[in-house]
């Protein structure tokens, strides 16, 4: 596994990081107090709650992302409900595969999640070089060696046998007590509840935003004038029953996704705006460097990547150019991004391709964006099941002449006699294509009847007989003026709290020799405060002066904190380094004097002096990013001091 280092690159402690996130509340374990209490039978794993600092970093990320995709990209934006009746997500396929593998520790009871368990185990193994536990055991040869590190490489290729064969080969056991596992079961992933006090029908959390936007396609192309390309979006809570959630805000039970639904023709799956990250250069980790045993990523431009096949095509390298701006402009670490291609057996069931953006964290490569392929699959199940197409209908430019299959419902007979399933039944035949009516011509004049697919009826079956009375069909030519066809879908998924975790290990750091005086390099448009204002007295003329700058900052949009406590100033200003605070107001006698204020940045603890006026234009030039430090450093008068807060001291 990559070693984690911080911004400064000294060795990432995760012991001091998070006692720097608990301290500033940047977020808390669900439900603490009771979890704590000693009957506490309940379970709160994988529940989260975001403290004051949190909530803000989360919105200005959201904020970000609102504005980065779907401003940026006119997408359509929908707010669709987190309870879904059983029916829909039985037709995604959610019910039946949106599973993961577990095995059960029979004798403590545990469950664990059998790709974690494995490559837990074998990490573990290559860290101490043994074969097991315990001290004295074998060691590792250079064959187990590769062996080993082959298997880490596809881990999630493996399916259920698969990982059933590796536990039993590789004696793989619960690590916490050597006890042996039970082989891998499917365990569903979606929380399941019913509706009403009937409680007769169920329905599950979302695990994903997606199906609610599937659900809305036809509304949403009308409100696009019937015009394509174009994408969805929707920013919600999603829920997920994680088999173990044990590394805090990066397997959660309740998360926040953002996530887009871009429709594209597939038959023209270029994208108009794909020169503009063309030669963007993203690290690569495809699919057969994978299989090779290999996970070093390879760096090239997306063009060269869709040149060469290596990303599928232009609106999937579009998008992956769009993520990794995404990730940079909110502070990422360009050097702990990589972007990893699923393998055969880790594809979800409704994809065809899936690149995940991963982000090196100290709990190692952690996908944090997926950005899926799922070509026809959702909007095609749900039109199957409801009858309801969720086509584009395009007219062509010149109309042709085309000779082919077609079949006719007397709809006299159909209606009296399917009623209110009549137009589900006539949805079906007009959904058939060429083959199947050639096949069933053929049928209907051997039989005199044909059994079709349809979607779901009132009395709950999916198919109707329809005899030669009812249809018929055959060969025709006829001018065609309108195309038709089932969009395919390109989704970049964004888990809001997994990146918002990342982003705060790769911006945190700490003061040459002292790893107590941490902090957090956020860029400006993230962090939560962008200024903190601090009188250096107590003495009651310099508050009105403080609460002035705070109302003007406000005013301007710009989050300010006044922190008129009695700690040194020194100590203020550790507190917003750790809070990610970029910049500091100074208010001394001085500023009584003559108006004026000092400036401070965070990162290099650079002071500037200046009137009131002065200091917030420079304010607002930094948030609005029309100015840099270096640029206001230039301009203003230096302020120097021989210490943190030793200057202030001198000048009261
Ligand atoms: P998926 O639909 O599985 O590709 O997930 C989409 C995104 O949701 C991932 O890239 C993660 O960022 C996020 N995500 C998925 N599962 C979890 C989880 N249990 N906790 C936090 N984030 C998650």
């Amino acid at each position: 596994m990559a070693a984690m280092t911080t911004l400064k690159g000294d060795k990432f402690d995760r012991q001091l990081f998070e006692s720097v996130l608990k301290r500033r509340f940047f977020f808390t374990e669900a439900f603490e107090i009771y979890r704590l209490s000693p009957n506490f039978k309940g379970d709160n794993r994988g529940l989260f709650d975001y403290g004051p600092p949190g909530c803000a970093l989360q919105a200005n990320i959201v904020d970000a992302w609102r504005k980065h995709f779907v401003l940026e990209e006119n997408m359509l934006e929908l707010d669709c409900t987190v309870i879904t009746p059983e029916p829909v997500l039985k037709t995604s396929g959610h019910v039946d595969k949106f599973a993961d593998w577990m095995c059960k520790d029979p004798i403590k009871g545990d469950y664990l999640r059998a790709d974690h368990l494995v490559e837990n185990v074998l990490r573990a193994r290559l860290a101490r070089g043994t074969r097991g536990l315990v001290k004295d055991s074998p060691k590792l040869d250079d064959a187990t060696i590769d062996e080993y590190n082959d298997i880490l490489a596809k881990i999630d290729n493996y399916d259920g046998d698969g990982l059933a064969e590796l536990i039993r080969c590789h004696d793989i056991r619960n690590p916490e007590n050597n006890n042996q596992v039970l082989p891998p079961t499917p365990f569903n992933l979606m929380f399941k509840s019913t509706i009403g006090p009937s409680a007769a029908a169920p329905v599950y959390l979302r695990p994903e935003t997606a199906q609610g936007q599937f659900l809305n396609f036809k509304k949403l192309l009308d409100y696009n004038q019937g015009s394509m390309p174009f994408a969805s979006a929707s920013i919600g809570k999603c829920y997920r029953n994680e088999i173990s959630p044990r590394t805090g805000l990066l397997r959660v039970r309740e998360f926040l996704l953002a996530e887009i639904e871009h429709y594209v023709d597939p038959n023209k799956k270029e994208h108009p705006r794909f020169r503009e990250v063309a030669d963007i250069i993203l690290p690569l980790l495809d699919r057969d460097t994978q299989l090779s045993g290999q996970t070093t990523s390879q760096t090239m431009t997306i063009d060269e990547a869709v040149k060469s096949r290596i990303i599928d095509n232009e609106t999937l390298g579009y998008f992956l150019g769009r993520i990794m701006l995404f990730l940079l402009r909110i502070g990422i670490d360009r050097s702990k991004i990589r972007f990893r291609q699923h393998l055969a057996n880790e594809i979800a069931h409704y994809a065809t391709d899936c690149w995940d953006a991963e982000l090196l964290t100290s709990y190692g490569w952690i996908e944090c964006v997926g950005c899926a392929d799922r070509s026809a699959y959702d909007l095609t199940v749900h039109s199957k099941y409801t009858g309801t197409a969720l086509v584009v209908k395009e007219a062509l430019l010149e109309p042709v002449r085309v000779e082919g299959w077609q079949a006719i419902l007397d709809k006299k007979i159909v209606g009296p006699r399917f009623k209110k399933d009549a137009k589900f039944i006539q949805s079906a035949v007009a959904a058939l294509d060429q083959a199947a009516l050639e096949r069933l011509a053929t049928e209907l004049s051997k039989h005199g009847a044909v059994t079709i697919d349809t979607p779901a009826l009132s009395d709950g079956t999916t198919r109707v007989e329809l005899t030669k009375e009812l249809l018929s069909i055959s060969r025709v030519a006829h001018l065609q003026t309108t195309r038709e066809y089932i969009p395919n879908v390109i989704e970049p998924s964004f888990g809001i709290g997994r990146i918002l975790y990342a982003l705060l290990e790769h911006v945190y750091w700490h003061r040459p020799g002292d790893a107590a005086r941490a902090v957090l390099s956020l860029p400006l448009a993230i962090a939560p405060t962008k200024v903190l204002i601090a009188p250096l007295s107590s003495h009651p003329q310099l508050n009105p002066i403080a609460h002035k700058l705070s109302a003007r900052l406000r005013k301007l949009n710009i989050a300010n904190v006044i922190d008129a406590s009695s700690a040194s100033i020194g100590k203020r200003y550790a507190r917003n380094d750790e809070l990610g605070t970029p910049l500091g107001v100074t208010i001394d006698f001085g500023s009584l004097e003559d108006g004026s204020l000092t400036l401070r940045e965070r990162d290099s603890m650079v002071q500037v002096r200046g009137a009131e006026d002065e200091v917030v234009v420079a304010i607002k030039g930094l948030v609005e990013g029309t100015e840099t430090w270096e640029q206001i450093v230039a301009r203003m008068e230096g302020f120097r001091g021989r210490g943190e807060g030793e200057e202030e001291k001198e000048r009261l």
